[in-house]
């Protein structure tokens, strides 16, 4: 059975306990490879080669850093379908969904960050002739760099990317759940010529490894995607020894939907920013607000098209959905469908039986579930589920719709439906998230940053919001 090892200073090491821990395929609930189950040694192993590399990186020409960047790009383009399927496999998204959206994002954060770098310009200013101040954006030293499984090359990248970009060297973190892709980019740092060190990949548990990262006194910046919960736990550690930390959460986002919004589009939309990736996306659109006029016509056709969705092995092309990630994360899920039918929940699609074949019986496969008749303070509309459920309600205000949405103690973004432009800008403006998007959801845009709000983290990711954050900003004042 394949066992994914360790990447550090450019070689491909095993961990020094020996020790490996199995690796699932969500779609057949059988292990298919392991992983190294690392410890506080191997982080230390991968910190002194980040910290060697850095020396000589961190003094390479920007030019020539940009031109590995792209060449780590041109490689991950080429095997694009192998790291697809590895991709599908290890974490059980569809196939279709990680060639055409994963891959292609982790191709360009490469591209763009090695471009963006390169067009970078410190600002200068003259002080009434007296002096000249300018500013330099100068790289940190090693980065620590923890992603989740949701997605999982994607997000690695658009940390690895502008970090290296600006001259830092990192230790990176993949999840335990979603191993594979982080493990393949060793080759392709290898081939494409970054030197050893550079980028350095520890397998293993968020406990042991990723608290090691996040404890390591030499490691000054941690940039972390993952759930509130570890967030805060990193906060506090991190925290006291004042590391720069970027913390990118969870989210429990609003679908607003006024009566004039263009249906057709807004329903095909409204299925993908509630379902896509099994909703394991931190910007799903998992709690809806329909307005009352349109909610019944709506709901039909919202219902009906849910019911209509494939899940099923994520290899066929013909499946919109895949299983969920792991065993705890299906029975996370059930458990918060069970929980919202006590409490008088009414659910409208989800409990169809699902036809599966022989071989993904043992799947973690959830059906897509829509849920009516639950309180604005039960648990579902609060918290996060990371899972195929939304929960729906009518309104019949705009102030009202604005007043629920902003009702809980998440943050990142929103949706809003509407033809009316001036509905659009007034309710944006009052939406309490980083990102607002009208008429649509998730623009594969770069230069946007999703940001946080609340329990939804602390920081930006993106665009130059991420070459300021990898970078430590000094300003030099010469006196004429
Ligand atoms: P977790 O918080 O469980 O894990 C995230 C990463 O942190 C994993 O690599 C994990 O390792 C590691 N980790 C776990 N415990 C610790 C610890 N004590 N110290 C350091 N590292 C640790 O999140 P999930 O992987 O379950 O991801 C889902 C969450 O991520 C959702 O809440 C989602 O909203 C959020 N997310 C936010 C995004 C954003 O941009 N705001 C984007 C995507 C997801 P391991 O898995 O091995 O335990």
């Amino acid at each position: 059975m394949q066992q994914i090892k360790n990447f550090i200073n450019g070689e491909f090491v095993a961990p020094q306990n020996g020790r490996y821990l199995d690796n699932f395929n969500p779609a057949t609930g059988l292990v298919y490879s392991q992983l190294a189950d690392s410890e506080a040694i191997d982080v230390v192993m991968a910190f002194k080669a980040a910290h060697k590399a850095f020396e000589s990186w961190s003094k390479t020409p920007v030019q020539e850093r940009a031109n590995i960047l792209l060449k780590i790009a041109d490689i991950i383009e080429r095997r694009r379908q192998e790291f697809a399927e590895a991709e599908s496999l290890d974490m059980g998204k569809p196939l279709w969904l990680a060639s055409e959206v994963d891959m292609p994002r982790a191709i360009l954060n490469f591209r763009f960050f090695a471009n963006r770098i390169l067009q970078f310009q410190e600002k200068s200013s003259d002080m009434d002739g007296q002096a000249i101040n300018y500013s330099r954006h100068e790289p940190i030293g090693v980065t620590g760099l923890i992603a989740p499984w949701n997605l999982p090359l994607y997000l690695m990248t658009w940390k690895i990317a502008p970090s290296l970009a600006v001259g830092n060297t990192a230790v990176c973190k993949p999840s335990e759940l979603s191993p594979m892709t982080a493990s393949m980019l060793g080759e392709v740092f290898n081939e494409a010529g970054l030197p050893p060190g550079v980028c350095n990949i520890v397998q293993g548990r968020g406990e042991t490894v990723g608290d090691s990262i996040v404890t390591h006194p030499g490691i000054p910046l941690i940039s972390f995607t993952g759930g509130t919960d570890t967030g805060a736990i990193i906060l506090q550690k991190a925290g006291k020894m004042f590391k720069k930390m970027g913390m990118e959460l969870g989210g429990k986002n609003a679908n607003i939907i006024f009566k004039d919004a263009e249906l057709d589009k807004c329903i095909e939309t409204t299925l993908r920013s509630s379902f896509l990736n099994s909703g394991q996306v931190c910007l799903c659109g998992s709690r809806i607000f329909v307005q009352q006029e349109i909610y019944n016509e709506f709901m039909d056709r919202f219902v009906q098209a849910t019911k209509n969705i494939k899940v099923g092995d994520p290899r066929d092309k013909n499946n919109f959905m895949g299983p969920v990630v792991s065993k705890e994360q299906k029975e996370k899920v059930l458990a918060a469908i069970a929980q919202a039918k006590q409490e008088g929940g009414k659910i409208l699609a989800g409990e169809e039986s699902l036809e599966l074949p022989e071989a993904n019986q043992q799947g973690y496969f959830v059906r897509p579930t829509i849920i009516d008749d639950l309180t604005d303070c039960s648990d579902l509309w609060q918290k996060e589920i990371f899972g195929p459920v939304v929960t729906v309600r009518p309104f019949k205000y705009k102030h009202d719709a604005i007043k629920w949405a902003n009702n809980t103690s998440f943050g990142l973004s929103a949706s809003v439906w509407t033809r009316d432009l001036k509905t659009a800008h007034s309710v944006a403006q009052e939406l309490k998230v980083g990102t607002v998007w009208v008429n649509a959801w998730s623009k594969r845009d770069l230069r946007v940053n999703f940001g946080g709000y609340k329990e939804s983290g602390l920081g930006r990711e993106g665009g130059d919001d991420s070459i300021n954050f990898y970078t430590e900003q000094k300003n030099i004042c010469i006196s004429y």
